[in-house]
Parts: C-alpha cells; sequence; structure tokens
C-alpha cells in the first residue's frame, strides 16, 4: 500500500533524525542518491573526492529504487554502506537505535524497519501527536 502523507511525514523525520545522528559521529549520509547501490558508490567516491574529504570517509546512502519501494509500501529500508574500522562501533550503536539488527558485516546491506514499532519511530510518532 503507498505511503500515507502522514507515513511519508513520519519517515521524513525518522530519516532527518537518522542523518543527524549520523554526522554527529562523522558519517556522511545521503538519503535517495543515485539510481541505483553501484552509481550510489561511484558518485559518492566522487563527491567525497571533490569536498576534499580524506579519500577513506565512512558513508551511508539508500538509492532513487529505495525510496521507490517505500513509496510504494516497502517496510524496509535498506542503506549501502562504506565504512571504515575505527567508526564500525559507533555506527552500528546509532543504527540500532533506529531498529537495525545490523552487527557490522562489512558484505550485508544495512536492514532498517521501516514505521517499526521501535524507540526512534515511536517518539517520532510522539512528536506528531503532540503537534
Ligand atoms: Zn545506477
Amino acid at each position: 500500500m503507498p505511503l500515507s502523507p502522514k507515513e511519508q511525514n513520519l519517515f521524513q523525520q525518522k530519516i532527518d533524525a537518522l542523518q543527524e545522528d549520523l554526522a554527529k559521529v562523522g558519517v556522511v549520509f545521503r538519503a535517495d542518491w543515485s539510481c541505483c547501490q553501484s552509481c550510489g558508490h561511484a558518485e559518492m567516491k566522487a563527491e567525497l573526492k571533490d569536498e576534499e574529504y580524506e579519500f577513506d570517509t565512512t558513508y551511508i546512502f539508500y538509492h532513487q529504487q529505495a525510496t521507490e519501494d517505500l513509496k510504494e509500501g516497502a517496510d524496509e529500508l535498506y542503506l549501502a554502506h562504506h565504512i571504515i574500522e575505527g567508526d564500525l562501533e559507533a555506527v552500528v550503536e546509532v543504527l540500532e537505535e533506529y531498529g537495525s539488527d545490523w552487527k557490522g558485516e562489512k558484505d550485508k546491506t544495512i536492514r532498517i524497519p521501516f514505521l517499526a514499532d521501535d524507540e526512534m519511530s515511536n517518539r517520532i510518532r510522539g512528536l506528531i501527536a503532540s503537534k
């Protein structure tokens, strides 16, 4: 089922909060980034180089196909990632708050349950309800 406007709002707030939390631990996050996973990685590496980040920068993104899937009612968001060793623990910790069961496996896509009954969704639902 496609998302209702309320669900879209909830989703957007969850993504914004995730981006903020990842930025706090020095991670670059891009939403709705590029057409697919392989283009996303290529474009990210090009952008990070342009912006004169260190070459090996931790980044996380989801691509436009994932956005489309969500609009069609997918209940999970898959995040592509490139995470350097020193950032791993902090990233896993942040993602756990968003309901992810990812434990830092390099070859595994990060899965975020969307609109799930997790702490973050409930907090955001509370915020929306109190408006
Ligand atoms: Zn592509």
